[in-house]
């Protein structure tokens, strides 16, 4: 049996940082990658819709949650954002900035910056074998590792030194996501704790809004749990069929997602004209009626606001039929035109589950691991990174910088006890 100083388990963001971390120090010896899908990177892929959102210029201390998310402060410390992006400029992949401290690869591009890592992997030596489950870890007398791993029908075993378990989480099953971790975790002692699917479309109660699906606007978003305030994000909103979906909703999810799993019932209130405070709405409106009171409510909003939001509004204010005129338009009927557009309420009764979530909330406690190197408490030289532990981050890059960070601290704690 070939043995390893290092086991990486897991080719994803944290594990192959970890494992072209460890590989790149001249003390460390050989590297070994498993992974259980056919490729290295899959999700990587699929992140930032195909351009990778690599990390946000403003992730550290905050924009983190769990139970401890001081947790990731150390990692976040000793492996910045500026460190993170010199890193990958070393290897080939500069990086631009949006809007919100947002990163991305200049080519705008997923697949470049799976191929630098895949590139660093290779130059570095680093065993990379797919299709690779690990099926259980064991730690034997001398303070080393068996891996018991399945390859389609065969079955091997792997020595290694010290592990770094990087098996993510369980959203998004589609591109990789998986439980496998968490098995692995408990075999070992340690606790995981419940998991709920983070950075989701929400389902709704679509109060006659029905008539918009497919439709998107920018609109103000305020998340309620009754009259408490919990988040609030402005952006792209898209209707859909079951509910709402676009950047601020899915900012807004994982809150809504906590809250649900209480038995708490949020709501989404919408502000479809941010710009225009309620009172002067109102005076806009009945200028409008005034303007063209021959012009019948079907029209009413055409040329303000799109003609489909416009009619469900009026609908739901009380104003049918829309054959009638705007002339006919009552005070009461104008205000609560109004209202709505201001704050229209959208009962939020679901998420659309783990198979469409970007990440898991919950995981391995990080109680049982040492934030300072990303140990296990509970056995010594094994190592635990990324979306594994209870840590989720908000949508905007947080989450694979938390990967990239927890997973190069990983591997220099682990690369410097072998010495
Ligand atoms: C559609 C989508 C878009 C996203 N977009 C962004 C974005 O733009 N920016 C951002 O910051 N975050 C984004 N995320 C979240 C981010 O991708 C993850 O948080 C991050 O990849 C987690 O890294 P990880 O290394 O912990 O896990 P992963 O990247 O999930 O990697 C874990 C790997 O371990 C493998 N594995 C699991 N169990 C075993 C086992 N027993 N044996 C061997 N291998 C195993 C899996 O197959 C997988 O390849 C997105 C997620 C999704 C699903």
């Amino acid at each position: 049996m070939k043995q390893y100083a290092l086991a990486v388990i897991g080719g994803g963001a944290s594990g192959m940082m970890a494992a072209v971390t460890a590989a790149a120090r001249k003390e460390c010896g050989s590297v070994l990658l498993l992974e259980r899908g056919g490729r290295i990177g899959r999700k990587l892929l699929a992140t930032g819709n195909g351009r990778c959102n690599i990390s946000n210029r403003n992730a550290g201390r905050t924009g983190y949650h769990g139970a401890a998310p001081g947790f990731v402060r150390p990692a976040m410390e000793r492996f910045t954002v500026e460190k993170t992006l010199r890193l990958f400029e070393e290897m080939g992949l500069p990086v631009i900035e949006e809007e919100n401290g947002k990163l991305y690869p200049y080519s705008l591009q997923a697949a470049a910056v799976l191929d630098v890592l895949r590139l660093e992997l290779e130059r570095l030596g680093v065993e990379i074998h797919t299709d690779s489950e690990v099926e259980s870890i064991r730690r034997i007398k001398d303070g080393s590792f068996r891996l018991a791993v399945q390859s389609g029908a065969d079955r091997s075993e792997y020595a290694a030194k010290r592990v770094i378990v990087a098996c993510g989480g369980e959203a998004s099953a589609g591109l990789g996501g998986c439980n496998g971790g968490y098995r692995l975790l408990e075999g070992l002692g340690h606790r995981i704790t419940p998991r709920l699917p983070g950075i989701v479309q929400l389902k709704g109660d679509m109060n006659g809004l029905k008539g918009l699906s497919g439709s998107k606007f920018e609109a103000s978003l305020t998340l309620k749990d009754g009259q408490k305030v919990c988040r609030r994000e402005d952006g792209e909103l898209l209707f859909t069929d079951y509910g709402v979906s676009g950047p601020p909703v899915m900012q807004l999810s994982a809150t809504a997602s906590r809250l649900l799993d209480r038995g708490r019932k949020p709501v989404l209130e919408v502000d479809f004209l941010p710009q225009i405070a309620e009172n002067a709405l109102i005076g806009m409106l009945h200028r409008r009626a005034k303007a063209r009171p021959d012009k019948r409510l079907e029209d009413y909003f055409t040329g303000f606001i799109p003609k489909r939001l416009g009619q469900c509004i009026l609908k739901l204010s009380g104003a049918a039929p829309l054959s009638r005129l705007s002339g006919s338009l009552e005070s009461h009927e104008i205000e609560a035109a109004a209202r709505l557009l201001k704050c229209f309420p959208v009962q939020i009764t679901g998420t659309n589950g783990m198979k469409n979530a970007q990440v898991t909330i919950g995981g391995a406690d990080t109680s049982q691991f040492d934030p300072e190197t990303m140990e296990s408490k509970l056995v010594k030289g094994l190592y635990v990174t990324g979306e594994l532990y209870d840590i989720d981050g908000d949508c905007g890059g947080y989450n694979l910088q938390w990967a990239w960070s927890s997973g190069q601290l990983a591997a220099v704690q682990a690369v410097d006890s072998l010495a």
